[in-house]
């Protein structure tokens, strides 16, 4: 390693080693492009990383090497012979190793060529921990997401200028597609849009379902910007006497209950608890089993990262850690209302990084 140049994101891999020296880990493969990403900066699809205690060394394919090299000069590179498996190419840099850290999400041919070329070694799944270094972000990685988030509201903003009744779900997904095209790098995931009962399908896919005048409308949107991701959800509501009685209930009551964990998150409680603020205040209206997914996740390089917010998790939040509020209430063939807020906890609660009216 060139200590002249350093590793901006050496404090996570120093978290790594710590890792392995409390799994008594010789070594850790990381494949994960994400987790490589969070854990050096370069971005490849095909490429491994080889981390020891003293060492780290980025092993990957003809075509990423320059990268490697401009992005993370500091950076050991070695070019990864044709026809020769990133688990050959690590026993060579390793030796015999005992215990071998890996990700166990890993594909299984890659889990068996690891055996094969660490025969004896006990591989030990490292994926977790990898994934909860992740959790904290950066103050590079928190400016960027929320400058992804900033750009997610004006592009909702944008695309409900152009919204009209009459249009599909499939019409509106394409308009809101097209903004983030123009502005941002794409979607970070596809665009959910529901129009009236259609929304009672939490992920639900766009159709040709057309939006008509006075129905209510979910939109679920993240632009992709500078290799991060972003999330919200808003529901268009219908006003005036015609609307829906029911509907009007159900979001005054997932809107109080996204505003009541808002209000709660803070550095020191458990994503479990968090969860439950929310989840109380549906359940105590009847609508418990109507809310049948978790109140949140870490968004980040990918959109769903660690912390979830789900009931009992004993996962303590952290200030750098980033999560959505997005409680629900779904009933099937008639109507859904999710609420979704991107916040940054901090020291003393939370920062919403969202900021579209709800
Ligand atoms: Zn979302
Ligand atoms: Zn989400």
């Amino acid at each position: 390693m060139n200590d002249a140049l350093p590793n901006p994101l050496a404090e996570r891999l120093q978290a790594l080693v710590r890792v392995l020296r409390r799994r008594r880990l010789d070594a850790a493969l990381v494949f994960g492009e994400a987790n490589i990403r969070s854990l050096v900066g370069v971005v490849s699809d095909n490429g491994c990383l080889v981390v020891t205690p003293s060492r780290v060394v980025f092993v990957t394919d003809f075509r990423y090497v320059p990268m490697a090299h401009r992005v993370a000069p500091w950076l050991e590179t070695v070019e990864l012979a044709r026809g020769v498996t990133f688990a050959k190419a690590a026993r060579k840099i390793l030796g015999p190793v005992a215990r071998l850290g890996y990700e166990g999400a890993i594909a299984a041919s890659r889990y068996l060529s690891l055996q094969a070329s660490f025969r004896g070694a006990k591989l030990v799944d490292v994926g977790d921990d990898v994934l909860s270094l992740r959790a904290v972000k950066t103050v590079d990685e928190i400016a960027r997401i929320a400058a992804a988030e900033a750009l997610n509201d004006e592009i909702w903003a944008r695309a409900r200028r152009e919204f009209r009744a009459g249009m599909t779900e499939k019409d509106l997904q394409r308009e809101i597609r097209a903004w983030m095209n123009a502005l941002g790098d794409g979607e970070a995931f596809e665009t959910i849009v529901c129009a009236g009962a259609n929304a009672a399908e939490c992920h639900h896919v766009p159709d040709g379902t057309v939006w008509r005048k006075g129905e209510p409308l979910l939109v679920d949107m993240g632009v992709k910007l500078d290799g991060v991701c972003s999330d919200m959800t808003r529901c268009l509501r219908p006003r005036g006497r015609s609307a829906d009685a029911e509907y009007g209930r159900v979001y005054d009551l997932v809107l109080e209950a996204n505003l009541a964990a808002i209000a709660a998150a803070k550095p020191g409680m458990t994503a479990g608890a968090l969860d439950k603020v929310a989840r109380d205040i549906i359940s105590k209206a009847g609508y418990g089993p109507a809310f049948g997914h978790s109140l949140g996740h870490g968004v980040g390089y990918e959109i769903h990262e660690l912390p979830t917010a789900r009931p009992k998790d004993d996962t303590v939040l952290e200030p750098g850690m980033l999560v959505t509020i997005e409680p629900g209430v779904y009933l099937e063939g008639r109507l859904g209302v999710r609420i979704e807020d991107l916040v940054l906890i901090t020291t003393t609660g939370c920062e919403v990084l969202s900021r579209s009216a709800k």
